[in-house]
C-alpha cells in the first residue's frame, strides 16, 4: 500500500509489509549460512499399520541460533525459491540413509521403512537417480528401507521423465509414496502410469472426516482408488481414536498422526518404540 507519509516522502510499503520483507531477507541470509553448518536435524514420526510400527517419516527441523526450532513450513518454501533445497535435500537424504543403515543392525528397528520428503526441484535434477543411488551405496542403507515421498506438483513436469526416474530407483528397491494426495493437480490418467507403492491421504481431509460429508467422501474415494490400483493407503494427521475408527471402516489401516506419536528427535523416538511395540 503506497501512501504519502509526509511532505516529499513517499512510502511504498506499509510498515507491516516492510517488516515482513526484512524478516524474509534475514531468514534467507540465515538459511544460506545454516546450510553447511550443523543447524539442521531430523525428527521421526511413527507410521503404524494394524497396530504395529512399520515405519517413520523423517521431518526436517532447523535449530536456529536465535529463533530456536523453526518448522519446515517456515523455511522449505524459501529454500525451494532460492535453490538451497538442493544441498538441504541431499543432507536430509544422507542423514536418513545413515539412520536406515544403523537401524538395520538392531533387532528392534531393522524392520523400519523410513519415508523421506523430496521436493519437486530436487527430483527434477538430471542427476537425481545417480545421487540417490550413490548415497544409498556410501551409507550402506538397504534401498528397500527407503521410501521417497513425492507430491503431485511433479505431475506438471515431463511425465515420461518422472516415470523413468521412479522406475530406475524402484528397480533397486526404493519405494514411492504420493504425499498430500488430493490437494494437488493429480490427473488420474497420469496417476495410473506412475510406479507408486502408496497414496498418502492429506491431513486436510482427515481433520473433519467425521463431520464433513465431502471430506469423508474424498477419503473413501482415495482408499477405493488405492485398493483398485494395488497401492497401499496411509492417512496422515490422525489425532483421535474416532478418526482412526472411521478410516479403518473405510478400509484404511495405515496411519500417521499425533494419536500414535508426534515427530520426535532420534533419541526420544527410539525410546517411544518400546511402548508402541506392545
Ligand atoms: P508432510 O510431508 O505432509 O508432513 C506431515 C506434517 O504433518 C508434518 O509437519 C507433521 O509434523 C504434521 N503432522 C503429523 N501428524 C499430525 C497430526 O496428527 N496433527 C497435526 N496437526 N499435524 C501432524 P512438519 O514437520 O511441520 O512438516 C511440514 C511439511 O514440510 C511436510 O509436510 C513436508 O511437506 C515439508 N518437509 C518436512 N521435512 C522436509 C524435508 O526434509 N524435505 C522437504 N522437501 N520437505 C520437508
Ligand atoms: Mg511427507
Ligand atoms: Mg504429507
Ligand atoms: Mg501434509
Amino acid at each position: 500500500q503506497a501512501k504519502v507519509a509526509g511532505r516529499n516522502t513517499l512510502r511504498f510499503f506499509s510498515p507491516d509489509l516492510q517488516a515482513a520483507i526484512n524478516t524474509r531477507v534475514a531468514m534467507e541470509d540465515d538459511l544460506h549460512r545454516a546450510v553447511g553448518k550443523a543447524q539442521f536435524s531430523l525428527h521421526y514420526q511413527p507410521q503404524v499399520e494394524h497396530g504395529h510400527l512399520v515405519g517413520a517419516e523423517a521431518l526436517i527441523r532447523w535449530n536456529h541460533p536465535e529463533r530456536g526450532v523453526v518448522a519446515p513450513g517456515q523455511f522449505i518454501p524459501l529454500a525451494e525459491e532460492t535453490g538451497l533445497i538442493l544441498p538441504l535435500g541431499q543432507w536430509v537424504l544422507e542423514t536418513a540413509c545413515r539412520q536406515i543403515a544403523t537401524w538395520d543392525t538392531r533387532k528392534d528397528t531393522a524392520h523400519i521403512v523410513l519415508a523421506v520428503n523430496v521436493s519437486a526441484l530436487q527430483f527434477r535434477q538430471p542427476n537425481f537417480i545417480e545421487q540417490t543411488l550413490s548415497t544409498l551405496e556410501k551409507t550402506g542403507a538397504n534401498p528397500q528401507k527407503l521410501k521417497l515421498e513425492l507430491t503431485e506438483s511433479l505431475l506438471v513436469d515431463n511425465i515420461e521423465d518422472v516415470i523413468a526416474k521412479m522406475t530406475a530407483l524402484r528397480s533397486r528397491g526404493v519405494r514411492f509414496s504420493l504425499d498430500d494426495f488430493g490437494t494437488g493437480y493429480s490427473s488420474l490418467s497420469y496417476l495410473k502410469r506412475l510406479p507408486l507403492d502408496q497414496l498418502k491421504i492429506d491431513r486436510s481431509f482427515v481433520k473433519d472426516v467425521l463431520t464433513d460429508a465431502n471430506d469423508a467422501a474424498i477419503a473413501k474415494t482415495i482408499v477405493a482408488l488405492g485398493q483398485t490400483m494395488g497401492l497401499s493407503v496411509i492417512a496422515e494427521g490422525v489425532e483421535t481414536e474416532a478418526q482412526r475408527g472411521f478410516l479403518s471402516g473405510l478400509g484404511c489401516h495405515a496411519y500417521q498422526g499425533f494419536l500414535f506419536g508426534r515427530p520426535l528427535p532420534l533419541e526420544e523416538f527410539q525410546m517411544s518404540l518400546q511402548s508402541l511395540a506392545n
